[in-house]
């Protein structure tokens, strides 16, 4: 087979969208401007959503009202237009053995008028709809019968998503189809295989010619069934092998620091002021990232863990590494309240030490920054902890060997690719945190080329928060319980959904629910802060201040409060329109209490009437506190794309037809397949892995380095 060096194995397929017979200049800007086809290949690659059976044909008799798109076979008679002026409309009969039926077209009369033959055979496509007591066809899908035995396979009758500017412009699903038939008869024949055979045969996969015509024109339903298998597997196929191909690449190439030894900052730490045992995760996580630390090639680890779990403390012993070995650590936090409390915690726990730990965040002072920017480049800082002030350029480091990047999917990929600057030339040591558990298909998907460590056990003791749903009826009882709580000296969080900072609206929910709170609970017995977005930061900070020193009993709260901010003695979470958050977004919630010694609850409080699929997502939190199971229920609940988290990090491509929420096998299967190949011929160089090398970044997109973390 001959080799090409274009993206695609038929350049013809790299062919603009206009110059398809039926699309032209101005279809093809819609068509990529709408729906991101541009290409002969973006067009083959939009696949149906759905698909209707047109394998049977009903009799007019067997026709009722309520019925979904139907297909009828008969003679077509009369044809006028009917009514007055302003509600004219075309009517015609369709006639089978079994009776007549009503043929309605409200638009387009002239055009249909010119078009339909009365006395021909007709298939007519369309849904019932009941008109007092008559049924008709409204708008139905006319073909000539003895012209529609030509069509390909036209069992099951594909059908693509569009949008209103599409349809606007006459790009109906229908119009979609047409352009798909003729693309496959100019392009059928020349489809190439792009998997080896013996590939093929081991997982039974339809040749991928077969595949791109059943996809848009099945034959029958299990053909159609063959043909999506083979194109999710090869596209997840491909997204796992050009990830594989550069972990080896990066794994090879990019050399790292060497920490070989532990020295006294960690052994004075670890037997001076570690007052328990590590977890059996931690210690197994702290080994995984001690053999990335001695192999000379660069650590980029994912390090997962459920709110709580002591993944900081992970972080902190690597950062003592480090300083061990010589290295400088930064450690980088999305907020400021964050920066501020791991410097808090970081600094408490190193103590007595002689380890310098120091803080940068926007609001540092201009004459502490410059004093701060020398030590770090003369190496008398160890520890950096800051916000993204710490990835300015005056930031210099002296040996900076170690980076860890907490709730990373609030820092850009161009942000964190700054870091890579301030290590001269050798790339420090990237240790990414994430308390959103991630599904495992995602999280292969997303970062398929880091390794990962997942810390999956909670420190002893821990009592599970108890989680209760509740609607609104209930308030005076919630009132009482947060009496009781309050009366054994706990506090308590009250959230309210803010979905978009700018809903005014939702500042409404809060201001009311601040002063329904007031009331409920009033001064001088009762002390209630507030915190938002909208308050300045100073404001912000100080109000989780007063809360987490304890002069709040209640502390009202938009989401600002999701992220990391700790509060051992904050037991009681109420979620208020809990409804109207996702299910990560409440877990994150639910983690902010449970962190001390008290058993703790989390209560949910919903409209009544929910939604059946609000319902289940509730239901799940009260059923489990484990982050992996709810994480993998949301993304079966609502795709992959929805998954908060990974909105701002962004999947870094579409895929076109596997899903991660439904596809996790096929993912498995298509990574272990690609393993294996690699193992055996790292360059597919060998026989008919050509195919694969010449066809790794189809599926990948444009820019695709987004794989190298930093
Ligand atoms: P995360 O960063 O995963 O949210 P942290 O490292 O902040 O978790 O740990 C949460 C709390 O648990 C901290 O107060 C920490 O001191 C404590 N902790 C961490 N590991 C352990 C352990 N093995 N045993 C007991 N407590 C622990
Ligand atoms: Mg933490």
């Amino acid at each position: 087979m001959a080799e090409h060096n274009c993206l695609f194995m038929e350049k013809i397929l790299g062919t603009d969208i206009k110059f398809l017979p039926g699309v032209g200049p101005k279809r093809a800007e819609l068509l990529g401007k709408e729906l991101g086809i541009h290409t002969y290949f973006d067009l083959l690659y939009y696949f149906p959503y759905k698909y209707i059976d047109r394998t049977r044909f009903y009799k007019v008799a067997e026709v009722k009202g309520d019925m979904p798109h139907i297909q009828l076979r008969g003679r077509l008679e009369g044809g006028q237009v009917v009514g007055p002026p302003r509600k004219k409309r075309f009517m015609a009969l369709l006639r089978d053995e079994t009776g007549v039926i009503e043929l309605v077209w409200f638009r387009g009369l002239a055009w249909i008028k010119d078009s339909l033959k009365p006395g021909k055979e007709y298939i007519v496509f369309g849904k019932p709809t009941r008109f007092g007591s008559r049924i008709n066809l409204v708008h139905p899908e006319m073909e000539e019968a003895d012209k529609a035995e030509k069509q390909i396979n036209a069992s099951l009758q594909a059908h693509y998503s569009t949008t209103e500017k599409l349809k606007n412009s006459f790009i109906t699903s229908r119009v979609i189809r047409k352009l798909q038939a003729t693309l496959l008869k100019m392009v059928g024949s020349q489809l190439q295989e792009t998997l080896p055979a013996a590939l093929r045969q081991e997982h039974r996969l339809l040749p991928r010619r077969d595949a791109l015509l059943n996809i848009h024109f099945p034959k029958d339903a299990a053909t159609l069934e063959q043909a999506r298998f083979r194109l999710k597997f090869e596209e997840l196929f491909f997204i796992q092998l050009n990830l594989l191909m550069q972990k080896m690449v990066r794994s090879r190439q990019v050399k790292g620091f060497v920490f070989e030894k532990v020295g006294d900052y960690l052994n004075s730490f670890y037997h001076e002021k570690l007052r328990f045992e590590l977890t059996g995760a931690q210690k197994r996580v702290i080994r995984e990232i001690r053999r990335d630390l001695g192999s000379g090639r660069q650590m980029n680890r994912l390090l997962q863990g459920d709110v709580g779990s002591g993944k900081t403390l992970v972080a902190l012993m690597t950062m003592l590494i480090a300083a061990d070995n010589g290295y400088q650590s930064a450690l980088m936090a999305p907020t400021e309240i964050l920066a501020q409390q791991h410097y808090n915690t970081i600094h408490r726990w190193v103590e007595g030490l002689g380890i310098e730990v120091r803080l940068l965040t926007g609001s540092t002072k201009k004459a502490e920054r410059r004093e701060l920017h020398a030590a770090l480049q003369e190496g008398r800082v160890h520890i950096l902890i800051g916000t993204h002030a710490l990835i300015e350029d005056e930031v210099q480091f002296m040996k900076l060997g170690f980076v860890v990047i907490d709730e990373q999917h609030r820092f850009g990929v161009a942000q964190r690719a700054r870091l890579w600057e301030k290590s001269g030339g050798t790339p420090p040591h990237v240790l990414v945190m994430t308390a959103t558990p991630i599904p495992r298909t995602l999280a292969m998907t997303l970062y398929g080329d880091l390794d990962v460590s997942v810390i999956d056990e909670m420190p002893p003791g821990r009592k599970p928060v108890k989680t209760l749903l509740l609607n609104d009826s209930k308030r005076e009882r919630l009132f009482g319980f947060m009496r009781e709580q309050i009366a054994q000296g706990r506090q308590i969080f009250v959230v309210y959904p803010l979905i978009k900072e700018s809903e005014t609206m939702d500042y409404k929910d809060l201001e009311d629910g601040y002063e329904s709170i007031v009331r409920a609970f009033p001064p001088p017995d009762y002390a209630v802060g507030v915190v938002h977005g909208r308050m300045k930061p100073e404001e912000k900070d100080l109000s989780m201040k007063h809360f987490v020193k304890g002069d709040y009993h209640i502390m009202v709260a938009t989401t600002v409060i999701e992220v990391g901010v700790d509060v051992p003695n904050a037991s009681v979470m109420v979620i208020e329109s809990a409804e109207r958050f996702g299910l990560a977004q409440l877990h994150q919630l639910r983690g902010r209490v449970g962190r001390g010694a008290d058993q703790s609850y989390c209560i949910l409080m919903a409209s009544y009437k929910l939604s059946p699929e609000a319902r289940k997502r509730l239901q799940i939190m009260v059923e489990t506190n484990d982050g992996f199971k709810i994480a993998d229920a949301d993304m079966r609940l609502r795709g992959p794309g929805d998954i908060e988290g990974t909105q701002q990090s962004g999947i870094p491509f579409d895929l076109h037809i596997a899903n991660l929420g439904q596809d996790g096998q096929i993912l498995q299967m298509a990574r272990d397949t690609a393993e294996k190949i690699l193992a055996k011929d790292p360059s597919l160089a060998q026989g008919e892995n050509i195919l694969l090398r010449n066809n790794i970044r189809l599926f990948s997109g444009k820019d695709k380095d987004w794989s190298r973390i930093s």
